[in-house]
């Protein structure tokens, strides 16, 4: 199936010289959603992952149905203050702009796999910070996946360690 043709590539948005991957036109088509999230699930299928763990907004739309379709739990990272119970918090920096990522304190048990799941893989940042946290909670990271890299972003090898990593498509 031809991914890459689903995902719409808009010009300067949100700032000039941005050209944004809008998934939005792969989503709307439920057989491409479906498979998309069938083919990330089977780079997973043999980690006996326990609990997915994704970055708002667009990390939910990747790591719900892929944690539904491994079994698995779901724990979301979101910007800081949008948790309502007690949260530890990480630092990060984006493509475009600076913010803080938070996860309630017991979304993860210490020693739990976890797999981490995004739309898209940039310069790493978000992914980063998302591994900080896991960390932090004592999560072993048992893969990261991405329906979309931008390899000439290089953020593959921003990130601190040598995780298993799959990407669906690539720029
Ligand atoms: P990074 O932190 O790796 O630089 O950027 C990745 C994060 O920013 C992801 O959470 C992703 O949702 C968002 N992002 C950055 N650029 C794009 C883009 O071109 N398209 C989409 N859909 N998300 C992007």
């Amino acid at each position: 199936m031809d991914f890459k043709e689903k995902i719409r590539v808009i010009l300067d948005y949100p700032q000039e010289g941005i050209r944004f991957k809008d998934i939005t036109t792969l989503l709307q088509d439920g057989p491409t959603y479906k498979a998309a999230i069938q083919e990330m699930a089977k780079f997973a299928a043999d980690k006996q992952v326990d609990i997915v763990v994704g970055p708002e907004a667009r990390g939910f739309v990747i790591g719900c149905p892929l944690a539904i379709e491994l079994g698995a739990g779901f724990a979301p990272v979101r910007k800081k203050g949008k948790l309502p119970y007690e949260t530890i918090q990480a630092e990060y920096t984006l493509e475009y702009g600076k913010d803080a990522l938070a996860m309630h304190k017991d979304a993860i048990k210490p020693g739990q796999r976890v797999l981490i799941a995004d739309d898209l893989l940039a310069t790493g940042g978000t992914i980063q910070t998302t591994i900080d946290l896991v960390k932090q909670l004592g999560g072993e990271i048992v893969g990261l996946a991405f329906l979309i890299e931008l390899t000439y972003v290089g953020g593959r090898e921003k990130i601190d360690s040598d995780y298993d990593i799959f990407t669906l498509v690539q720029y």
